[in-house]
């Protein structure tokens, strides 16, 4: 980034223009690097690196995707869950960047055939970074290098504040204040789920249960909630039964990716009150899913008492959208509430109009995310259809007639709100 400060240096003019980059900290596992001891690679690659994380940390991007193409290696940055093309390295310079960021990850920056994983400490602009580098292997001796950039306040106070709007709240509080019984959440890969899981473990009163977390929360921070650790080789079953004798209440436990895990899950539940998460399309699908996987509905009926899930939409940045005033038929058409008079989407200039480029969003329309949400409530209507085996369309129908919170609803609220666009909703449904 180019600070021009404006305040002239005593002596000269040279330094009123000061460029700063992130700064590495060192490793997230605590390896120590000595550079000193690859002082030909931090000349070949270091500056280069910190320029190109530096960049992806200036524009917000979530990850900084280094890929070889052809003779070359092409940066990609994605923000906000969009690719946006970055530079183009030589191939040699290209692997000089790669080993300098595996190696101050603490990884070994020699290995290119084993996919690798560590984790750098950072800093810009006073914020701190986590960056954790992710290398896969492809064919032709090259990888693929993958940097997500994690901002460590950010992390902790988006899973505090995505604390739900106060009706989803008490329907959780509700949910977890009888014992036993499965909360899930569920969403498409990307669409931030364990955040909701986390949201929902937030929700429970820790003062009233003994809530503890089975799974690694890495950098997150779960205020309240123990960490029971698992013994080596402890299988889910065991460690659920150890934490029952305990007299545990609440447990977050791992992903349900398989059939064994939702077995567990629902041999466990009559005795503890579980949270986990799932990858579904949505709230209904998950609970079809589940059904599939356990083989058994009924018991499925009887032991999931809600499903949560979210859809992440970009939010317009708030400097440079654009109010107008839309046909009213499309209000209409659309469903939205016939008293909205003002929308908003991305600023476009007019024709024959200077291009002005918004400094807050860089001319992208668009700054940062929100979450859409969708509640399904096991009600006895749900209930009596989920035991019957019944498909995900009929369970999300159901819900609709008994009002049931649809990412539908909520995504029209937000554009009714101007927090969002109606072609950003339309893509968000699209994907
Ligand atoms: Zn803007």
């Amino acid at each position: 980034m180019i600070f021009g400060f404006g305040k002239k240096n005593q002596q000269q003019d040279d330094f009123d223009e000061e460029v700063e980059l992130v700064l590495f900290q060192g490793t997230f596992s605590g390896v120590v690097v000595d550079l000193s001891e690859h002082a030909r690679l931090v000349e070949a690659g270091m500056l280069r690196a910190k320029e190109l994380v530096t960049e992806a940390l200036e524009r917000r991007a979530e990850l900084l995707r280094l890929e070889p193409k052809g003779d070359r290696v092409v940066a990609q940055m994605m923000v906000d869950g969009i690719g946006h093309a970055g530079a183009r390295l030589s191939a040699k310079e290209g692997l000089a960047v790669s080993q300098c960021l595996k190696l101050v990850a603490g990884i070994d920056p020699k290995e290119r055939k084993k996919p690798q994983r560590g984790g750098i400490k950072a800093e810009f602009a006073d914020r701190k970074y986590l960056l954790m580098v992710e290398t896969k292997p492809l064919e032709g001796g090259v990888e693929r290098i993958n940097v997500h950039l994690i901002d460590i306040k950010e992390a902790k106070y988006s899973a505090q504040e995505l604390g739900f709007n106060e009706t989803v709240g008490k329907k959780i509080r509700e949910m977890a204040s009888e014992r036993g019984g499965i909360i899930l959440a569920a969403g498409p890969p990307g669409s931030g789920t364990t955040t909701t899981a986390f949201a929902i473990v937030r929700g429970i009163d820790s003062y009233l249960y003994a809530v503890f977390s089975l799974v690694d929360v890495g950098h997150r921070d779960l205020k309240n909630v123990s960490k029971f650790d698992r013994r080596e080789n402890e299988s889910l079953d065991d460690a659920l039964q150890r934490l029952i004798r305990q007299e545990g209440d609440v447990a977050y436990i791992d992903p349900i990716t398989s059939p064994e895990i939702a077995k567990i899950a629902l041999n466990k539940q009559e005795s503890l009150t579980l949270i986990s998460e799932m990858t579904a399309r949505d709230a209904a699908s998950a609970i079809e899913n589940f059904s599939k996987m356990t083989g058994d509905p009924a018991a499925t009926a009887q032991a999931i008492k809600g499903v949560i899930s979210q859809k992440l939409i970009r939010r317009l940045c708030y400097k440079c959208k654009q109010p107008y005033r839309p046909n009213p038929k499309l209000v209409q058409k659309v469903g939205l509430p016939e008293t909205v008079q003002t929308l908003y989407r991305p600023y476009k200039p007019e024709e024959g109009e200077d291009v002005r480029i918004c400094k807050v969003c860089g001319g992208v329309g668009y700054l940062g995310r929100i979450a859409m949400l969708e509640m399904i409530e096991m009600t006895d209507g749900i209930r009596e259809l989920v035991a019957a085996g019944k498909s995900a369309a009929e369970i999300k129908a159901q819900a609709r007639k008994e009002n049931m919170l649809t990412f539908k609803d909520d995504g029209m609220r937000l554009v009714a709100e101007g927090i969002t666009s109606l072609d950003e909703l339309q893509r968000v449904f699209k994907a």
